[in-house]
């Protein structure tokens, strides 16, 4: 359903110089599968999630989605692909304040009795499964992880983790990881990324 094909993605930098993000990433991803993606800081995984949601334009190569070449994708079918086939979760949660989901939360706990002060402070793991919850409310065929379990304890995690391995039952996760074990556990499949390519999958 995704396929990567001869992938580069270079960043500007310093005069006239550039950072080569990503140097030929080929992949193809099903429509149901946990992948991980492991590699040391700075060897492009972040680059790669965002080329794949649409968050950030590759440099030269194609994004195939369904069949299609996104090479002459217009703005608008930019729009529609992230708002309509990608649910994002990010390590620092990205939630915003105030937001109905939040409210419509709390309500269970003040009908509970639970006190203001403690209703409103979310711990890092209640956090994340809001988010996971914000990404998964338009129901996307992918869903896009980076670093999702990054703030968390191990516990914790290890909860996300079960949540992400069930909603993978039915669509493709792609999570971006440094927990080598948490990836090994969890997915189906393990991509290893080191300087901008592929060295494992
Ligand atoms: P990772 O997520 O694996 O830590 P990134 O994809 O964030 O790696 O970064 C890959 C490389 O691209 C790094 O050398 C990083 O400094 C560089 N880079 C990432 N984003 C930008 C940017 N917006 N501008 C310039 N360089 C960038
Ligand atoms: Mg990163």
């Amino acid at each position: 359903m995704l396929e990567l094909k001869d992938i580069h993605k270079d960043y500007p930098s310093g005069d006239e110089g550039k950072v080569e993000a990503l140097r030929g990433v080929s992949l193809q991803f099903r429509s149901r599968e946990f992948v991980s993606i492991l590699g040391p800081s700075g060897c492009g995984k972040t680059t790669l999630l965002n080329i794949v949601g649409g968050l950030d334009q590759y440099t030269s190569g194609d994004l195939v989605i369904n069949g299609r070449s996104t090479k002459d994708f217009k703005d608008r079918d930019w729009d529609a692909y992230r708002n309509h086939s990608i649910g994002f979760v990010f390590q620092s949660y990205h939630l915003i304040p105030h937001q109905t989901v939040l409210q419509n939360v709390e309500l269970a706990l003040t009908l509970s009795g639970v006190p203001k002060a403690e209703r409103r402070q979310m711990s890092g793991g209640q956090m994340q499964r809001v988010a996971i919850a914000r990404a998964l409310v338009n129901d996307p065929d992918i869903i896009l992880a980076d670093e999702p379990t990054g703030a968390l304890d191990s516990e914790t995690s290890v909860q996300v983790m079960e949540i992400l391995k069930e909603i993978s039952q039915d669509r493709l996760i792609i999570m971006v990881t440094h927990n080598a074990q948490l990836a090994e556990e969890y997915s189906t499949r393990i991509i290893r990324i080191l300087d901008g390519r592929v060295t494992g999958d």
